[in-house]
């Protein structure tokens, strides 16, 4: 990838990467921004999607041949924020062996008979994937704070369940995350920021449209009547384990363009750091292939 776009991808995505929680506020990210980009410029992000797109599957094969990295992407947004359809649209172009999405649900009985990392460890890519979870662990600190009623089905000793439990698992997380890097498994993390009048049109749209209508849960509806306090909860994770090897992205995502383009982008922008190469092959194996060919050739 050239220098210039590079730095065009870096002035992106750079007004939306949190690396540090420090004086962190959800609401100096307007869920309608698309970054200076108006609606004539739509074409064009949507050509560069595509290159980058084309881009990462290059990238991807080559993380596969190397096989000493994994990448693991974080999806995490209240409902109908687009999280099922950039997964679709950032991970069209990559070989499906090389790539896993898991959706974390509810947790099952087993779940809970394990430490609460337990399922979502079993899933972190190997060396050489990528990994895309849709929803995660930080779950355990945004449903399970806004229902307090779901930690104390968590099977934890009531003295576990101290008044300072977020914090420790903010720390629990912080920790994992520096586990993962230092293995060579990258972790970025997006939040798609969408706005609450967004929401609504977009449950509308669900209620109105019979093809739409299999997306409709009432649950839906009774998340969002927590919707302040799932923001608070956002904004206090985010704040808390936002760090420079695992950065958090809050992306737009009134604008489905822009938050398609803005992911792809942070991730081009991850893999471009990394300088990914195929292997080169040393004097053993370059011997090993001549001989190959020489039978080959002789017949
Ligand atoms: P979509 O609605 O697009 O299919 P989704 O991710 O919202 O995708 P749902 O089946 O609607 O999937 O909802 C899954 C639910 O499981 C979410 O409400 C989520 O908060 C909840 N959940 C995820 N992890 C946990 C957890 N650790 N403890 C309790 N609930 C969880
Ligand atoms: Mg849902």
């Amino acid at each position: 990838m050239k220098k210039s776009q590079l730095a065009r991808i870096e002035k992106l995505i750079s007004p939306f990467r949190i690396t540090s929680g420090k004086g962190f506020r959800l609401k100096d990210i307007d869920p309608r921004s698309t970054g200076g980009l108006d609606s004539e410029d739509k074409d064009e992000a949507k050509e560069m999607l595509g290159r980058g797109v084309e881009w990462l599957a290059e990238q991807q094969d080559m993380l596969y041949a190397q096989d000493h990295w994994g990448l693991l992407l974080v999806f995490q947004a209240m409902d109908a924020a687009g999280k099922d359809s950039t997964i679709k649209h950032v991970t069209s172009g990559i070989n499906p062996q090389g790539c896993a999405v898991t959706s974390f649900k509810q947790p099952s009985s087993e779940d809970l008979d394990h430490d609460y990392l337990w399922r979502y460890s079993r899933n972190v890519p190997a060396r050489g994937q990528i990994g895309i979870f849709n929803r995660s662990y930080y779950e355990e600190v945004l449903v399970v704070r806004v229902h307090e009623e779901l930690l104390h089905r968590q099977k934890l000793h009531p003295s576990l369940i101290t008044k300072n439990i977020w914090r420790d698992r903010y720390e629990d997380i912080g920790n994992f995350e520096k586990y993962l890097d230092r293995n060579g498994i990258l972790v970025l993390k997006f939040f798609l920021h969408v706005s609450k009048a967004e929401q609504k049109r977009r449950f509308m749209e669900r209620l109105d449209r019979p093809e739409k209508n299999w997306k409709f849960s009432a649950s839906d509806v009774a998340e969002r009547e927590h919707w302040s306090d799932y923001q608070m909860a956002y904004e206090e994770a985010i704040r808390n384990t936002a760090s420079k090897h695992a950065p958090w992205y809050v992306v737009p995502a009134d604008n489905k363009w822009f938050t398609r383009l803005v992911v792809a982008a942070a991730v081009v922008d991850a893999m471009a750091a990394l300088k990914l190469h195929y292997p080169v092959v040393g004097a053993v194996k370059r011997r090993e292939l001549a001989a190959a060919r020489g039978r080959l050739e002789a017949g």
